[in-house]
């Protein structure tokens, strides 16, 4: 795997795809800095060998050159960070673009105007790759966001750099730490998956039967399962159509000799809101009116222990509703054990939106080993996908 280390920039331009998709508010400035600051350290590499950079990225989805969706509103913010003057090009292909690039010298920093401006970018055309890879000596991904898509400048561009492509150290630590977990595994692995639906994660559970010792339900998508088992779970959320499919997996994971743990006990509520009623219920006695929404103490120690014994562990969704402060034990819990387990020298690895979201919340950002900046594009790792944007690295 080649990344920005196996090459020596000086005197070349490299031209980056990074991830810079960040949130802005009303007045257009930049709310969370996260994948700014975590491009950081391959753009510090290669100005620090003498060469100089070009960062290509998409904001948001424009329709028409939207001028909100100008990566003009980030340069500020962009510069602060990295701690270099970034210099700004309106476009990001033809002369104005080439005239920049020409201009640019080494210790200096170019960004494109926003890529999705064309709409080849997304229709992966290769002419608009050409076009772009024109502008650098050395592509370089550092996109872990956008590597699930086959876009121009992720996937397409690298076939014009035959022998000068290559990872950025954050894209190569993404794919190193999900081996981590997928390949070089030290047992006993387990995977925690919650979250709202079982439909939306099914491909990532039958992906990782074959890797696990053990499989963590919750959240949920863990009352699906419940429900198919034979229990009431009251108005909890369920996938009615998906109870045979939840039936299979535990089938599955039994054969694979993978140890399920669903909820036993449940927070229960009487609306889905803040403010309701809340009570312990055992999860497969729910009463009618009633939802579970988080997990419930029980269950919490169960999984506690479960994941004291654990040497890789994965964590993908929440337990509970998080979001509100009455269902958030579960997942606060969880992250305690979690934490706890590292300490003691497990591995463990956090993806996937809302796990990185309530990690976030809860301030259990260095208390687990990785937290991964790619929702999509960890997800379908997860589920055993080749993706485009590396796969155009290794060929
Ligand atoms: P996902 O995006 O599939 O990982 O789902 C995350 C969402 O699932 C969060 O917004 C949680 O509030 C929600 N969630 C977790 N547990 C439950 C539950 N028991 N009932 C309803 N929603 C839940």
């Amino acid at each position: 795997m080649k990344t920005v280390n196996d090459f020596d920039f000086n005197n070349k331009k490299a031209l980056i795809r990074v991830d810079f998709n960040v949130p802005l508010n009303d007045d257009l400035e930049v709310t969370d800095t996260t994948r700014i600051e975590a491009a950081k350290p391959t753009i510090i590499k290669i100005l620090e060998d003498g060469g100089s950079c070009i960062l290509m990225t998409h904001l948001g989805r424009p329709k028409n050159k939207e001028e909100r969706f100008s990566l003009q509103h980030i340069v500020k913010t962009a510069s602060e960070i990295l701690g270099v003057n970034v210099k700004f090009v309106e476009d990001c292909i033809g002369n104005m673009a080439t005239e920049a690039v020409s201009n640019l010298v080494p210790g200096e920093i170019l960004l494109l105007e926003n890529l999705r401006y064309y709409e080849e970018e997304t229709k992966g055309d290769r002419n608009f790759a050409q076009q772009l890879s024109a502008l650098g000596d050395i592509y370089v991904n550092d996109a872990f966001g956008t590597a699930h898509r086959a876009h121009a400048s992720t996937a397409v561009i690298a076939d014009f750099f035959p022998q000068n492509k290559c990872f950025g150290l954050l894209l190569a630590s993404e794919i190193e730490n999900v081996n981590k977990v997928l390949t070089n595994s030290q047992a006993p692995v387990t995977a925690i998956i919650g979250g709202a639906k079982v439909s939306s994660k099914i491909t990532i559970i039958e992906n990782i039967l074959d890797k696990v010792d053990h499989l963590i339900i919750g959240g949920g998508m863990a009352f699906t399962f419940v429900k198919a088992k034979g229990g009431s779970i009251g108005s909890s959320l369920v996938e009615e159509d998906k109870q045979e499919l939840a039936l299979e997996i535990l089938e599955k994971a039994k054969e694979k000799n993978v140890q399920v743990h669903l909820p036993t006990d449940a927070i229960i509520a009487d609306s889905f809101s803040e403010f309701a009623n809340t009570s312990i219920s055992d999860a497969y006695t729910i009463s009618e009116g009633w939802m579970g929404l988080d997990t419930g103490p029980k269950t919490n120690e169960d999984f506690a222990e479960v994941i004291a014994v654990s040497k890789t562990i994965l964590w993908n969704g929440p337990v509970g509703v998080f979001e509100m402060a009455p269902f958030a034990e579960g997942t606060i819990a969880l992250g305690n054990a979690i934490a706890h387990a590292t300490k003691e020298g497990a591995f463990s690895l956090v993806g996937g939106g809302d796990s990185v979201a309530a990690v976030k919340k809860f301030n259990f950002t260095d208390r687990v080993s990785y937290v991964s900046t790619g929702g999509g594009a960890m997800l379908e790792m997860l589920e055993g996908k080749t993706l485009p944007g590396i796969n155009a690295i290794l060929e």
